[in-house]
């Protein structure tokens, strides 16, 4: 069983809350099949879904495993999502950078994005012949909408002849004016490797400048940002650190780079969602906080119920739009479809491709700890 801390409990709730009408009017109910082919599904969510609550999930998880059957279809996951799409009914579960490499090699048809926009985009980018739906169109990014492609063309005037490395959660019109994409498992990895490519000592790294100023605090590549913030992440502080050492003695605390520097500086260890994951799995620490998005912490405690969490909760309005109701009615009435002019889709290829062609993130430099945070030249609209 998963021992968790929950310092805000309930907070990433609602999209468990159902109602019987939710089932009614897509033509489900608990029936004695659906009973019988989901029991053995309950024990991996059994520490965030109660017995009450089942009957009004196993018909849509029933619901949904059969129509990915019919249509051929897979769901991708992100580590974002809340446990029920996570555990039931996601076929491949990961980073964006994950997901992007599975979006590539799949062999399905259609492919169900349980993430946001951007990362459906990234899919369709990749995979062209095949149909991406994304549940919720509504489902953004505050990092993707805090810049455009003209944004992009305005800096390379600015900058001629310094790379252009773009965070992977961009608008697929950003991609597009992107030299290569990075996700936050190999930002210092792309950085270093595009500036020894490029022959320079400096390196444009948008939209997001925590993680810019991050990468900056362990890197001599010299980096210019945009002012980008993700809404999650910019949420937590150094004094929530200190805050939570003092009323948990022990507890580890592990950092995403999206943070503010001065967080990563005050943390014990730093990664991507998936560097996070790992450490875990890994090291298997007595008593953990992960300073991520909320639902990150459920997913990863799920697997790992030796270890102790303490849980406070940051929610990604964007990405909590996803819900079982509306992953079974996008495979049902095969909506939304994500489509990207194919010019711009080919062009943003090359940048994502430009990053896939990388080795393995597992050998990057990874983001440090108690380093002092950089004063870096952070770019806006209006420069
Ligand atoms: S967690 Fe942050 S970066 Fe990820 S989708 Fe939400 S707003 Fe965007």
């Amino acid at each position: 069983m998963a021992r968790i801390i929950d310092t805000a409990p309930g907070c990433d709730m609602p999209a468990l809350r159902r109602t019987p009408s939710a089932l009614e009017v897509r033509g489900l109910s608990y029936s004695d099949e659906v009973k019988a082919e989901t029991d053995h599904l309950y024990e991996e969510v059994k520490d965030f879904i109660t017995p009450m609550e089942w009957p009004g999930i196993a018909p849509l998880v029933h619901g949904i495993n059969k129509l990915k059957e019919e249509r051929n279809a897979v769901i991708l996951a992100h580590n974002y999502m809340t446990p029920d799409i996570f555990n039931l009914v996601g076929d491949f579960r990961g980073d964006s950078l994950q997901l992007a490499r599975e979006a590539a090699n799949v062999d399905a048809e259609v492919i169900v994005q349980a993430g946001v926009h951007f990362m459906a985009e990234t899919s369709k980018i990749l995979a062209p012949e095949k149909t991406v739906l994304i549940p919720d169109m509504e489902a953004g990014c505050s990092l993707a909408e805090s810049i455009t492609g003209a944004d992009i063309r305005l800096i390379k005037q600015k900058y001629p002849g310094i790379p252009v490395v773009t965070y992977v959660n961009t608008t697929a019109d950003v991609k597009a004016e992107t030299d290569v994409c990075c996700t936050s498992s190999n930002a210092v990895q792309v950085v270093e490797h595009v500036a020894a490519e490029w022959g320079v000592d400096k390196v444009i790294l948008i939209p997001d400048k925590y993680l810019a100023r991050n990468v900056a605090a362990v890197t001599d590549v010299e980096i210019i940002t945009w002012d980008g913030r993700c809404e999650v992440h910019e949420q937590f502080t150094a004094d929530d650190i200190h805050g939570l050492r003092e009323a948990h003695p022990g507890v580890l605390i592990l950092a995403h780079p999206e943070c503010p520097p001065d967080v990563l500086e005050a943390a014990d260890f730093a990664g991507s969602t998936s560097a996070l994951s790992n450490y875990v799995s890994e090291r298997s620490p007595n008593k953990v906080v992960l300073l991520t998005e909320c639902s990150m912490s459920d997913n990863v405690a799920s697997a790992n119920p030796e270890v102790e969490f303490v849980k406070p909760c940051n929610l990604c309005p964007h990405m909590k739009r996803i819900t079982l109701e509306n992953i079974f009615d996008a495979l049902k009435d095969m909506k939304h479809e994500v489509l990207i002019d194919e010019d711009v889709r080919l062009e943003a290829k090359k940048a994502i491709d430009a990053m896939l062609a990388l080795p393995n993130p597992k050998t990057a430099r990874p983001f440090e700890t108690g380093l002092a945070p950089k004063d870096i030249e952070t770019l806006s609209p209006a420069a």
